[in-house]
């Protein structure tokens, strides 16, 4: 069973991580697809994160990283992916995933939407906090993978002295 993990990845989290990690273990192969969207403006361009991506996930050897716009659904099928994966953190997440999830399946009721809970150590993280942080020098190594915090301290302001 192919599983389509679609999102922005503006950037990839460990929390993002875990998910591809635990979904690899689950699926024959997943496909990490990092959505071209023009009503965000995102900090790393598609290709940028696309490069992130396929570093941090080097070790999955079932895992494919890949663009798309358009309807997730649509996406999915050219894929032959029959599993749309979503990581649920908090509560608050739900609402809005679940109304996602229901508009999908009346789109393509031979897909599937399945949640994967994040682990407790990663609930708290999203990359819009992560980018924050980094913003101002703030400690982001236990967020994020070492090349991703390269590339958010070389995009974001000079550091603080955290001491
Ligand atoms: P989107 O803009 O589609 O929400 P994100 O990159 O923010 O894109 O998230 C993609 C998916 O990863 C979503 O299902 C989101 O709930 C999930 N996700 C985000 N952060 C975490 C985390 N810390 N742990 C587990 N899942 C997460």
């Amino acid at each position: 069973m192919i599983a389509l993990y679609p999102g922005s990845f503006d950037p990839l989290t460990y929390g993002h991580l875990d998910v591809i990690e635990r979904a690899a273990y689950l699926f024959e192969r997943v496909i990490v697809a990092v959505l071209r969207n023009p009503s965000k403006t995102p900090l790393f361009t598609v290709e940028e994160r696309l490069n992130q991506i396929h570093r941090a996930v080097q070790h999955l050897k079932n895992v494919d990283v890949d663009a798309f716009s358009g309807l997730t659904v649509t996406f999915a099928r050219k894929k032959e992916a029959s599993v749309l994966l979503r990581g649920l953190r908090v509560v608050s997440d739900f609402e809005l995933e679940l109304q996602m999830a229901q508009t999908n399946k009346t789109l393509a009721a031979e897909i599937e939407t399945i949640f994967l809970s994040t682990s407790t150590e990663h609930s708290f993280l999203s990359s819009s906090l992560v980018k924050g942080i980094a913003a101002v020098g703030g400690p982001i190594s236990h967020m994020v993978p070492q090349h991703i915090e390269q590339a958010l301290r070389e995009r974001s302001g000079p550091k603080e002295d955290m001491h």
